[in-house]
Protein backbone atom coordinates (compact mmCIF):
# COMPACT_ATOMS: atom_id res chain seq x y z
CA UNK A 1 0.00 0.00 0.00
CA UNK A 2 1.33 3.49 -1.04
CA UNK A 3 0.04 6.31 0.73
CA UNK A 4 1.52 9.95 0.44
CA UNK A 5 4.28 9.57 3.29
CA UNK A 6 3.64 13.57 4.01
CA UNK A 7 0.07 12.75 4.68
CA UNK A 8 1.21 9.87 7.02
CA UNK A 9 3.01 12.49 8.72
CA UNK A 10 -0.42 14.14 9.92
CA UNK A 11 -1.79 11.04 10.82
CA UNK A 12 -2.23 11.88 14.22
CA UNK A 13 -3.68 15.14 13.53
CA UNK A 14 -6.08 13.72 11.23
CA UNK A 15 -7.31 10.99 13.90
CA UNK A 16 -7.50 13.81 16.31
CA UNK A 17 -9.81 15.52 13.94
CA UNK A 18 -12.10 12.52 13.04
CA UNK A 19 -12.57 12.18 16.92
CA UNK A 20 -13.74 15.31 17.83
CA UNK A 21 -15.99 15.39 14.86
CA UNK A 22 -17.53 12.22 16.06
CA UNK A 23 -17.68 13.83 19.39
CA UNK A 24 -19.77 16.39 18.49
CA UNK A 25 -22.44 15.14 16.17
CA UNK A 26 -24.81 17.16 14.18
CA UNK A 27 -28.27 16.32 12.65
CA UNK A 28 -29.31 16.88 8.74
CA UNK A 29 -29.00 20.84 8.64
CA UNK A 30 -27.75 21.21 12.17
CA UNK A 31 -24.24 20.85 10.81
CA UNK A 32 -23.05 24.38 12.45
CA UNK A 33 -20.11 23.21 14.43
CA UNK A 34 -19.04 20.49 11.99
CA UNK A 35 -19.40 23.43 8.80
CA UNK A 36 -17.48 26.06 10.87
CA UNK A 37 -14.57 23.62 11.75
CA UNK A 38 -14.29 22.37 8.09
CA UNK A 39 -14.41 25.90 6.86
CA UNK A 40 -11.61 26.68 9.80
CA UNK A 41 -9.69 24.16 8.09
CA UNK A 42 -9.68 24.79 4.62
CA UNK A 43 -8.90 28.74 5.35
CA UNK A 44 -6.02 27.81 7.50
CA UNK A 45 -4.61 25.33 4.45
CA UNK A 46 -5.15 28.44 2.31
CA UNK A 47 -8.10 27.46 0.42
CA UNK A 48 -10.72 29.54 -0.58
CA UNK A 49 -14.21 29.50 1.54
CA UNK A 50 -17.79 29.22 0.52
CA UNK A 51 -20.07 28.86 3.22
CA UNK A 52 -23.94 28.08 3.73
CA UNK A 53 -24.51 26.72 0.19
CA UNK A 54 -27.57 24.25 0.71
CA UNK A 55 -27.97 25.79 4.41
CA UNK A 56 -24.99 24.58 5.83
CA UNK A 57 -22.91 23.32 2.87
CA UNK A 58 -19.20 24.39 2.58
CA UNK A 59 -17.30 24.69 -0.66
CA UNK A 60 -13.85 24.90 -0.65
CA UNK A 61 -11.65 25.84 -4.15
CA UNK A 62 -8.41 25.26 -4.84
CA UNK A 63 -6.64 26.37 -8.03
CA UNK A 64 -3.26 25.81 -9.17
CA UNK A 65 -1.40 26.43 -12.61
CA UNK A 66 -3.22 27.77 -15.80
CA UNK A 67 -5.54 25.11 -16.76
CA UNK A 68 -9.25 25.76 -16.82
CA UNK A 69 -9.95 22.23 -16.11
CA UNK A 70 -11.83 21.57 -12.56
CA UNK A 71 -13.61 18.78 -10.80
CA UNK A 72 -15.72 18.16 -7.62
CA UNK A 73 -14.49 15.70 -4.60
CA UNK A 74 -17.50 15.40 -2.19
CA UNK A 75 -17.75 14.41 1.27
CA UNK A 76 -20.88 14.49 3.61
CA UNK A 77 -21.11 15.81 7.23
CA UNK A 78 -24.16 14.96 9.02
CA UNK A 79 -24.73 11.99 11.53
CA UNK A 80 -27.86 9.99 12.44
CA UNK A 81 -30.21 10.63 14.79
CA UNK A 82 -29.87 7.58 16.98
CA UNK A 83 -27.40 6.87 20.53
CA UNK A 84 -24.21 5.34 20.34
CA UNK A 85 -23.61 2.43 22.59
CA UNK A 86 -19.95 2.56 22.26
CA UNK A 87 -17.80 3.51 25.30
CA UNK A 88 -14.64 5.32 24.71
CA UNK A 89 -13.33 8.72 25.16
CA UNK A 90 -14.99 9.95 21.59
CA UNK A 91 -18.20 8.61 22.30
CA UNK A 92 -21.04 11.54 21.48
CA UNK A 93 -22.03 13.77 23.73
CA UNK A 94 -25.14 14.58 22.04
CA UNK A 95 -27.90 12.42 22.94
CA UNK A 96 -29.95 11.60 19.88
CA UNK A 97 -27.10 12.18 17.68
CA UNK A 98 -24.06 9.74 16.50
CA UNK A 99 -22.20 9.71 13.84
CA UNK A 100 -23.33 5.91 13.11
CA UNK A 101 -22.42 6.19 9.46
CA UNK A 102 -18.63 7.25 9.58
CA UNK A 103 -19.25 10.86 7.72
CA UNK A 104 -16.79 12.32 10.32
CA UNK A 105 -14.25 10.18 8.31
CA UNK A 106 -15.44 10.94 5.05
CA UNK A 107 -15.18 15.19 6.19
CA UNK A 108 -11.77 14.74 7.34
CA UNK A 109 -10.43 12.12 4.68
CA UNK A 110 -11.35 15.20 2.19
CA UNK A 111 -9.84 18.10 4.68
CA UNK A 112 -6.33 15.71 4.45
CA UNK A 113 -6.59 15.69 1.08
CA UNK A 114 -7.39 19.51 1.07
CA UNK A 115 -4.22 20.22 3.41
CA UNK A 116 -1.66 18.03 1.36
CA UNK A 117 -3.31 19.48 -2.36
CA UNK A 118 -3.03 23.42 -0.92
CA UNK A 119 0.53 22.63 0.21
CA UNK A 120 1.89 20.40 -2.87
CA UNK A 121 -0.18 22.09 -5.79
CA UNK A 122 0.96 19.34 -8.35
CA UNK A 123 -1.69 19.80 -10.57
CA UNK A 124 -3.53 21.81 -13.19
CA UNK A 125 -6.56 23.59 -13.08
CA UNK A 126 -9.70 23.72 -9.96
CA UNK A 127 -10.26 21.13 -7.45
CA UNK A 128 -13.67 21.61 -5.59
CA UNK A 129 -14.05 20.27 -1.92
CA UNK A 130 -17.58 19.86 -1.98
CA UNK A 131 -18.89 19.23 1.84
CA UNK A 132 -22.51 18.77 1.80
CA UNK A 133 -25.20 18.79 5.10
CA UNK A 134 -27.67 16.07 5.25
CA UNK A 135 -26.98 12.96 3.72
CA UNK A 136 -29.03 10.72 5.70
CA UNK A 137 -32.51 11.36 4.15
CA UNK A 138 -32.13 14.98 3.96
CA UNK A 139 -30.97 15.72 0.34
CA UNK A 140 -28.49 18.04 1.49
CA UNK A 141 -26.68 17.15 -2.01
CA UNK A 142 -29.89 18.29 -3.89
CA UNK A 143 -30.14 21.36 -1.41
CA UNK A 144 -26.40 21.86 -2.59
CA UNK A 145 -27.67 21.83 -6.16
CA UNK A 146 -30.85 23.61 -5.86
CA UNK A 147 -28.64 26.44 -4.35
CA UNK A 148 -26.65 27.10 -7.85
CA UNK A 149 -23.80 25.28 -6.74
CA UNK A 150 -22.71 23.77 -10.20
CA UNK A 151 -23.32 27.34 -11.61
CA UNK A 152 -21.32 29.04 -9.21
CA UNK A 153 -18.78 26.45 -8.71
CA UNK A 154 -18.32 25.11 -12.77
CA UNK A 155 -17.05 21.52 -13.15
CA UNK A 156 -16.51 19.01 -15.58
CA UNK A 157 -17.35 15.37 -12.78
CA UNK A 158 -18.00 14.64 -9.06
CA UNK A 159 -16.57 12.26 -6.78
CA UNK A 160 -17.71 10.43 -4.00
CA UNK A 161 -16.45 7.90 -1.31
CA UNK A 162 -18.11 6.13 1.42
CA UNK A 163 -16.63 3.75 4.10
CA UNK A 164 -17.55 0.03 3.78
CA UNK A 165 -17.06 -2.39 6.61
CA UNK A 166 -16.57 -5.54 6.72
CA UNK A 167 -13.82 -4.82 3.19
CA UNK A 168 -10.94 -4.80 4.69
CA UNK A 169 -8.55 -1.70 5.46
CA UNK A 170 -6.37 -1.01 1.72
CA UNK A 171 -9.07 -2.36 -0.09
CA UNK A 172 -11.92 -0.06 -2.68
CA UNK A 173 -14.80 -1.62 -4.72
CA UNK A 174 -16.73 -0.18 -7.27
CA UNK A 175 -18.96 -0.75 -9.94
CA UNK A 176 -19.78 1.48 -13.50
CA UNK A 177 -23.33 2.09 -14.07
CA UNK A 178 -25.91 1.66 -11.61
CA UNK A 179 -24.22 1.11 -8.14
CA UNK A 180 -27.36 2.20 -5.65
CA UNK A 181 -31.01 1.66 -5.42
CA UNK A 182 -33.51 4.54 -5.72
CA UNK A 183 -35.80 4.86 -2.50
CA UNK A 184 -39.15 5.86 -2.28
CA UNK A 185 -41.54 6.19 0.57
CA UNK A 186 -45.52 5.21 0.00
CA UNK A 187 -48.78 5.86 2.43
CA UNK A 188 -51.69 3.95 1.94
CA UNK A 189 -54.56 5.28 3.39
CA UNK A 190 -57.89 3.31 3.22
CA UNK A 191 -60.80 4.54 4.08
CA UNK A 192 -63.32 1.89 5.58
CA UNK A 193 -66.63 2.18 7.67
CA UNK A 194 -65.93 1.65 11.56
CA UNK A 195 -68.40 0.01 14.02
CA UNK A 196 -68.94 -2.20 16.96
CA UNK A 197 -66.93 -5.40 16.84
CA UNK A 198 -69.77 -7.74 16.80
CA UNK A 199 -71.51 -6.34 13.97
CA UNK A 200 -69.07 -6.24 11.02
CA UNK A 201 -72.13 -6.34 8.84
CA UNK A 202 -73.26 -2.68 9.76
CA UNK A 203 -69.10 -1.66 8.65
CA UNK A 204 -66.87 -1.97 5.92
CA UNK A 205 -63.47 -3.34 8.04
CA UNK A 206 -60.73 -1.90 6.35
CA UNK A 207 -58.49 -4.49 8.19
CA UNK A 208 -58.82 -7.83 5.79
CA UNK A 209 -58.81 -5.33 3.05
CA UNK A 210 -55.10 -3.74 4.07
CA UNK A 211 -54.39 -7.35 4.38
CA UNK A 212 -55.21 -8.37 0.94
CA UNK A 213 -53.43 -5.32 -0.21
CA UNK A 214 -49.99 -6.17 1.41
CA UNK A 215 -50.23 -9.72 0.13
CA UNK A 216 -50.85 -8.35 -3.15
CA UNK A 217 -47.93 -6.00 -3.41
CA UNK A 218 -45.74 -8.67 -3.09
CA UNK A 219 -46.87 -9.78 -6.32
CA UNK A 220 -45.30 -6.32 -8.03
CA UNK A 221 -41.83 -7.93 -7.62
CA UNK A 222 -42.41 -11.45 -7.96
CA UNK A 223 -44.85 -11.26 -11.18
CA UNK A 224 -44.60 -7.78 -12.69
CA UNK A 225 -40.81 -6.57 -12.64
CA UNK A 226 -38.54 -8.45 -15.02
CA UNK A 227 -36.82 -11.09 -13.21
CA UNK A 228 -33.28 -9.92 -13.89
CA UNK A 229 -34.24 -6.76 -12.36
CA UNK A 230 -34.14 -6.18 -8.89
CA UNK A 231 -36.13 -4.44 -6.50
CA UNK A 232 -37.95 -4.39 -3.64
CA UNK A 233 -41.54 -3.38 -2.17
CA UNK A 234 -41.27 -3.74 1.94
CA UNK A 235 -44.72 -2.64 3.47
CA UNK A 236 -42.83 -1.61 7.10
CA UNK A 237 -45.56 -0.10 8.93
CA UNK A 238 -49.73 -1.24 9.49
CA UNK A 239 -51.30 1.44 11.59
CA UNK A 240 -55.24 0.57 12.32
CA UNK A 241 -57.64 0.58 15.50
CA UNK A 242 -57.13 1.23 18.94
CA UNK A 243 -59.64 -0.85 21.12
CA UNK A 244 -60.55 -4.89 20.94
CA UNK A 245 -64.41 -4.64 20.16
CA UNK A 246 -64.22 -1.60 17.86
CA UNK A 247 -63.83 -2.04 13.88
CA UNK A 248 -61.76 0.99 12.68
CA UNK A 249 -62.84 3.44 10.24
CA UNK A 250 -59.21 3.46 8.98
CA UNK A 251 -56.23 1.93 8.17
CA UNK A 252 -52.65 3.22 6.93
CA UNK A 253 -50.40 0.83 5.44
CA UNK A 254 -46.38 2.67 4.91
CA UNK A 255 -43.20 1.47 3.68
CA UNK A 256 -40.53 1.91 0.69
CA UNK A 257 -39.35 0.58 -2.40
CA UNK A 258 -36.39 0.38 -4.39
CA UNK A 259 -35.26 -0.26 -7.97
CA UNK A 260 -31.99 0.74 -10.25
CA UNK A 261 -33.88 2.55 -13.21
CA UNK A 262 -36.61 5.50 -13.48
CA UNK A 263 -38.86 2.98 -15.77
CA UNK A 264 -39.09 0.21 -13.12
CA UNK A 265 -39.77 2.75 -10.56
CA UNK A 266 -42.34 4.28 -12.48
CA UNK A 267 -43.48 0.48 -13.04
CA UNK A 268 -43.63 -0.22 -9.30
CA UNK A 269 -45.48 2.84 -8.21
CA UNK A 270 -48.53 2.00 -10.79
CA UNK A 271 -48.64 -1.20 -9.85
CA UNK A 272 -49.17 0.03 -6.02
CA UNK A 273 -51.49 2.25 -7.35
CA UNK A 274 -53.82 -0.18 -9.35
CA UNK A 275 -53.36 -2.96 -6.50
CA UNK A 276 -54.50 -0.40 -3.52
CA UNK A 277 -57.14 1.47 -5.56
CA UNK A 278 -58.67 -1.72 -7.23
CA UNK A 279 -58.76 -3.68 -3.91
CA UNK A 280 -60.37 -1.14 -2.01
CA UNK A 281 -63.16 -0.46 -4.94
CA UNK A 282 -63.52 -4.79 -4.68
CA UNK A 283 -64.78 -4.45 -1.21
CA UNK A 284 -66.59 -0.78 -1.85
CA UNK A 285 -64.40 1.38 0.18
CA UNK A 286 -61.38 3.86 -1.00
CA UNK A 287 -57.88 3.44 -1.27
CA UNK A 288 -55.08 5.80 -1.46
CA UNK A 289 -51.30 5.98 -2.36
CA UNK A 290 -49.31 8.49 -1.32
CA UNK A 291 -46.15 7.88 -3.31
CA UNK A 292 -42.73 9.95 -2.60
CA UNK A 293 -39.48 9.30 -4.49
CA UNK A 294 -36.27 10.09 -1.66
CA UNK A 295 -32.92 9.90 -3.60
CA UNK A 296 -32.45 8.67 -7.51
CA UNK A 297 -30.71 5.57 -8.66
CA UNK A 298 -26.94 6.27 -8.15
CA UNK A 299 -25.19 6.24 -11.48
CA UNK A 300 -21.36 6.05 -12.11
CA UNK A 301 -19.72 7.20 -15.21
CA UNK A 302 -17.97 4.44 -17.63
CA UNK A 303 -14.82 7.06 -18.18
CA UNK A 304 -14.65 8.68 -14.68
CA UNK A 305 -15.15 4.99 -12.99
CA UNK A 306 -11.97 3.85 -14.78
CA UNK A 307 -9.85 7.17 -13.62
CA UNK A 308 -11.15 6.03 -9.79
CA UNK A 309 -10.00 2.48 -10.14
CA UNK A 310 -6.74 3.44 -11.73
CA UNK A 311 -6.36 6.14 -8.68
CA UNK A 312 -6.80 3.29 -5.91
CA UNK A 313 -5.62 0.42 -7.63
CA UNK A 314 -1.86 3.15 -7.76
CA UNK A 315 -2.06 2.99 -3.92
CA UNK A 316 -3.04 -0.63 -3.09
CA UNK A 317 -2.49 -2.43 -5.92
CA UNK A 318 -5.21 -3.58 -9.21
CA UNK A 319 -5.82 -6.81 -6.95
CA UNK A 320 -7.52 -4.90 -3.81
CA UNK A 321 -9.53 -3.13 -6.32
CA UNK A 322 -12.56 -4.82 -6.57
CA UNK A 323 -14.58 -3.64 -10.08
CA UNK A 324 -17.85 -4.86 -10.63
CA UNK A 325 -19.27 -5.40 -7.35
CA UNK A 326 -22.88 -5.87 -7.17
CA UNK A 327 -25.05 -3.21 -6.69
CA UNK A 328 -26.12 -2.20 -3.30
CA UNK A 329 -29.96 -2.19 -2.44
CA UNK A 330 -29.63 0.88 -0.22
CA UNK A 331 -29.42 4.53 -1.57
CA UNK A 332 -27.13 7.62 -1.28
CA UNK A 333 -27.56 11.43 -1.45
CA UNK A 334 -24.46 11.44 -3.62
CA UNK A 335 -26.89 10.20 -6.68
CA UNK A 336 -28.70 13.89 -7.02
CA UNK A 337 -25.14 15.18 -7.93
CA UNK A 338 -24.21 11.89 -10.30
CA UNK A 339 -27.51 13.00 -11.88
CA UNK A 340 -26.48 16.25 -13.09
CA UNK A 341 -22.52 15.76 -13.51
CA UNK A 342 -20.68 12.27 -14.51
CA UNK A 343 -18.58 11.20 -11.80
CA UNK A 344 -18.14 7.79 -9.47
CA UNK A 345 -18.71 7.01 -6.37
CA UNK A 346 -16.48 4.07 -4.77
CA UNK A 347 -16.65 2.51 -1.63
CA UNK A 348 -13.35 2.20 0.67
CA UNK A 349 -12.81 -0.65 3.20
CA UNK A 350 -13.22 -0.38 6.70
CA UNK A 351 -12.21 -3.71 7.97
CA UNK A 352 -14.01 -5.41 10.59
CA UNK A 353 -13.75 -2.38 12.99
CA UNK A 354 -15.43 -2.14 16.43
CA UNK A 355 -16.99 -5.98 16.06
CA UNK A 356 -16.88 -5.55 12.78
CA UNK A 357 -20.52 -3.59 12.61
CA UNK A 358 -22.20 -2.28 9.85
CA UNK A 359 -22.90 1.23 9.15
CA UNK A 360 -26.01 2.37 11.10
CA UNK A 361 -25.23 -0.20 13.59
CA UNK A 362 -24.98 1.55 17.52
CA UNK A 363 -21.83 0.57 18.15
CA UNK A 364 -19.93 1.61 14.66
CA UNK A 365 -16.87 3.44 14.28
CA UNK A 366 -14.93 5.17 11.70
CA UNK A 367 -11.61 2.92 11.36
CA UNK A 368 -8.91 6.04 11.90
CA UNK A 369 -6.34 3.64 9.86
CA UNK A 370 -8.16 4.34 6.81
CA UNK A 371 -8.14 8.70 7.04
CA UNK A 372 -4.43 8.74 5.17
CA UNK A 373 -5.31 6.00 2.68
CA UNK A 374 -8.87 7.72 1.96
CA UNK A 375 -6.70 11.27 2.08
CA UNK A 376 -4.21 9.75 -0.63
CA UNK A 377 -6.98 8.23 -2.76
CA UNK A 378 -8.18 11.85 -3.03
CA UNK A 379 -4.89 13.70 -4.33
CA UNK A 380 -3.82 10.84 -6.42
CA UNK A 381 -7.52 11.15 -8.50
CA UNK A 382 -7.12 14.89 -8.25
CA UNK A 383 -3.83 14.41 -9.69
CA UNK A 384 -4.25 12.39 -12.01
CA UNK A 385 -7.49 13.89 -13.03
CA UNK A 386 -5.70 17.60 -13.39
CA UNK A 387 -2.15 16.32 -14.51
CA UNK A 388 0.00 19.02 -16.19
CA UNK A 389 -0.34 19.43 -19.84
ZN1 LIG B 1 -25.83 6.13 6.42
ZN1 LIG C 1 -23.31 7.26 4.95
Amino acid sequence: MTIYPEIEAFHGELTTLRRDIHKHPELAYEEHRTAELVADALESYGIEVTRGVGKTGVVGKLTSGGGNRAFGLRADMDALPMDEANDFAHKSVHEGAFHGCGHDGHTVMLLGAAKHLAETRDFDGTVYFIFQPAEEGGAGGKAMIDDGMFERFPMEAVFGMHNMPGLPVGHFAVRSGPMMASVANFDIDIEGVGGHGAMPHRCIDPVPVASEIVLALQNIVARTLDPIHAGVVSVTQIHGGSAYNVIPDKVRLSGCTRYFSDHDGKLIENRMRQIAENIAAAHGIKATLNYRENYPVLVNSAEETDHCVQAAADLVGAASVHVGIDPVMGSEDFAFMLKEKPGCYILIGNGDGQGGCMVHHPEYDFNDEVLPLGASYWVKLTESLLAHP
